[in-house]
This record gives C-alpha cells, sequence and structure tokens, in this order.
C-alpha cells in the first residue's frame, strides 16, 4: 500500500508532527520496538470518549514506515466511528505490526506484543485484523486480558470474520433496497475483491442468495479454491474496476476508490468490508454521490466484526449479536436516505450521526 499523502522526505523539519500524515486529534500513538523478536509494530488510539480503544492488529509488509504510521492513524480513526455509529460503548484503536505475517510472525513477537498492549493499562484493546488468526490472539492473552477475538474454547467470541460478512451482507442489501426497490439480490452481478476471511463469507451469502458472483484476488489458490467451493466465477480481467457488474463489494485493502478508480467504476453500489475504502473521504464521496453510486459507508456495514468482540467484553449471546448485526440494515437505510434528504455523501452523512454521539457522550461526561 502507499501513501499518496507523504514520503519521507517530503516532510518538512519545521511542520508540527501532529499535521502530519492523517494525524486527526489522536490522543495517542506508541511506537513499540523489539530487538530480539524483530517486533516493529504501532499502536494509535485516537479517541476514548465513548470507552477504551477497541480496534484489531494488522501484520503487512509495508512498503516503508511511513505507510505503517498513515495506516495506523487512519484505522484507528475509522474505528472511532465505526464503534460509536454501531451505539457500542468503545472507542477507536487499531495497531499495526511492520512485517510478513506468512515468514515474519513467531510466538515470540506476538507475545511481546501483547506486552507492549498490556502497558497500556486497558486503554487499548485489541483484536484480530488482516494477517492475524485467532490463533495469534490466544498467545496475546497469555501476557495480557487486553485482547478479544480469542477462540472459543478459551472463552472467546471466536473468528469475526463470519459476523462481520453478515453485517455486510445487511448493508448491501439495504443499499440494493434503496437502488433498486428490493432487497433481494437473486440475479445482480456482485463482485467480491479479496476473498480472504469476511470475502469467503460474503461469497456464501450472496451464493445462497442467488448472486451472480465474480471473484477477485492475488491469490491464485485461493480463487481456485472458492471457484471449485461455491460455483462462482473468477474475474480474469486485471482491470477489476471497469467491471460491468451491479455491485462492487472491496473486501481487500483500503483506498481502491480514487481518483484512477473512480473514472471506470460501472457499478452502481459500492459496499464491501475493506477500511478506508475512500482514499479520500470527502471528495471522493462527493464524486459518486455524483456519479449517482451508492455508496454504503465501510465503517458502518463492517462493524460486525466489532460487534462480535464487544459481546466478548460485555458477555452478550449470539442471538444479541446477530440481532445488532442484522441493525445494519436498517441503519445503512436511514443513512442513505439522510444522504440524499441533506444532499451530502454518505460517508459524511454517517459521519455526522458518529460525531454527534461523541460529542453528546462528551458534554456528559463534562457536566
Ligand atoms: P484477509 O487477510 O483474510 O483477506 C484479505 C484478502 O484480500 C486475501 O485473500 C488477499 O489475498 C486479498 N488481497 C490482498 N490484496 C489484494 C488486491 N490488491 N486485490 C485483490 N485481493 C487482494 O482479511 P479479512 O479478514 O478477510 O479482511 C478483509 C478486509 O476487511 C480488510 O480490509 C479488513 O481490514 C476488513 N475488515 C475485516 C474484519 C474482520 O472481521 N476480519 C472486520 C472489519 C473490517
Amino acid at each position: 500500500m502507499t501513501v499518496d499523502v507523504v514520503k519521507a522526505n517530503d516532510l518538512k523539519k519545521s511542520a508540527p508532527v501532529f499535521g502530519q500524515l492523517s494525524f486527526d486529534d489522536h490522543e495517542q500513538v506508541v511506537f513499540c520496538n523489539d530487538k530480539d523478536t524483530g517486533l516493529k509494530a504501532i499502536i494509535g488510539i485516537h479517541n476514548t470518549v465513548l470507552g477504551p480503544a477497541l480496534g484489531g492488529t494488522r501484520m503487512w509488509n509495508y512498503e516503508n514506515e511511513w505507510d505503517a504510521l498513515n495506516d495506523v492513524l487512519r484505522l484507528s480513526r475509522g474505528m472511532t466511528f465505526k464503534s460509536a455509529i454501531t451505539g457500542l460503548n468503545l472507542g477507536g484503536g487499531k495497531a499495526v505490526i511492520i512485517g510478513d505475517a506468512k515468514t515474519q510472525k513467531t510466538p515470540e513477537l506476538m507475545r511481546k506484543f501483547g506486552e507492549f498492549v498490556h502497558s497500556l493499562s486497558g486503554k487499548y484493546i485489541t483484536a484480530e485484523d488482516v494477517g492475524m488468526e485467532t490463533s495469534d490472539m490466544d498467545l496475546v492473552r497469555e501476557v495480557t486480558p487486553y485482547v478479544t477475538g480469542i477462540s472459543e474454547d478459551r472463552g472467546g467470541a471466536g473468528n469475526p470474520s463470519p459476523i462481520t460478512a453478515y453485517g455486510v451482507f445487511m448493508g448491501m442489501k439495504a443499499a440494493a433496497q434503496y437502488r433498486f426497490g428490493s432487497d433481494h439480490l437473486e440475479g445482480k452481478k456482485v463482485l467480491v475483491q479479496g476473498i480472504g476471511h469476511v470475502g469467503e463469507s460474503l461469497v456464501e451469502h450472496l451464493t445462497h442468495e442467488g448472486a451472480e458472483i465474480f471473484i477477485s484476488d492475488i491469490n491464485r489458490d485461493r480463487l481456485e479454491a472458492i471457484r471449485s467451493r461455491y460455483g462462482v466465477s473468477i474475474y480474469e480481467d486485471a482491470d477489476v474496476y471497469s467491471a460491468d457488474v451491479d455491485i462492487y463489494a472491496p473486501c481487500a485493502l483500503g483506498a481502491t476508490i480514487n481518483d484512477d478508480t473512480l473514472e471506470r467504476l460501472k457499478a452502481k453500489i459500492i459496499a464491501g468490508a475493506a477500511n478506508n475504502q475512500l482514499a479520500d473521504e470527502k471528495r471522493h464521496g462527493n464524486i459518486l454521490r455524483e456519479k449517482g453510486i451508492v455508496y454504503a459507508p465501510d465503517f458502518l456495514i463492517n462493524a460486525g466484526g466489532i460487534i462480535n468482540v464487544y459481546a466478548e467484553l460485555e458477555g452478550y449471546d449470539k442471538k444479541e449479536i446477530c440481532r445488532k448485526t442484522e441493525n445494519i440494515f436498517n441503519t445503512t437505510l436511514e443513512i442513505l436516505k439522510k444522504a440524499e434528504a441533506n444532499e451530502i455523501s454518505t460517508h459524511v452523512a454517517a459521519l455526522q450521526i458518529a460525531q454527534q454521539r461523541i460529542e453528546d457522550r462528551k458534554k456528559l461526561n463534562l457536566s
């Protein structure tokens, strides 16, 4: 993932650090370094007004450390609004571990990371994200209680991805209801980009619904496996954005909606799991509106995972998790209508609701 915002050489020494990259009133950023295990991680705590900052840990082979910092700043901010709009008493945080999850992740490294999480005394609670498995969270749990998404046999809520996928499915159906007048996806052409943990579960829901599914991924083995498991089509053209589909579901990494791809997008709806889908929230949100593409805000419809891990903290049962996740349908529809009525992008409409909840709580805390 490259960051177009800034490169190391562009940094002006006179400019304030807090004004760089995607800093947006983040409360705390923690750099974690351990020579013995090779751990290099950054924990971003964006906002804790509503509660402790909860958000997953991503392990990724970033091109450079600035990209990693930028990513954690963007992701942690996104978590603040995700929890706020979902009605959870949680703040926004996220962590990134710099490195290749396939070759550089060791139990020692994960435990060391857990020690750093522990040093924050619960201000940040971690969970699984790209490059992480439930078993990694179990390793973190060995050194700190401030982790969610541990195995079910250890008392955790397990892998959050199926619930995330269910929420995305709900958001997609709401967008279809709004755009096509029916939430039935039967016969609708859907392109799922990224068929990892969430993408595969989404494909499963879409298969049951009778959608015409196309999949795309950088991992050829995975593509073949999903094709044979669900009987879906692999989208072979390298340019996925020009695909003549009804719905584009970004389920890989962020910023796939940008100046370059927007020119080519043919889909009528965008609804997927990836975080930070809009490279530039304001501008690209507005362009989508002008083009008449219905965008189901990422931080709203991919909240199933956080609902699932929140349940672990609050002791909710599966029924309550499902009910809360299903409600993503109603919230999405409400936001799409609010955006239309106020002539604003759907992203801004969702953001306004989330920000209002934080402001209200702040006032309550001060009174
Ligand atoms: P994952 O690592 O299991 O899957 C990601 C998939 O995307 C992999 O198959 C990978 O090969 C593929 N991919 C990577 N780059 C690609 C590219 N350029 N083009 C096509 N495919 C590419 O991750 P996941 O857990 O399924 O999460 C997917 C997205 O959803 C991430 O952005 C994540 O942050 C977000 N998300 C996940 C959860 C969750 O519960 N897992 C919750 C909220 C948001």
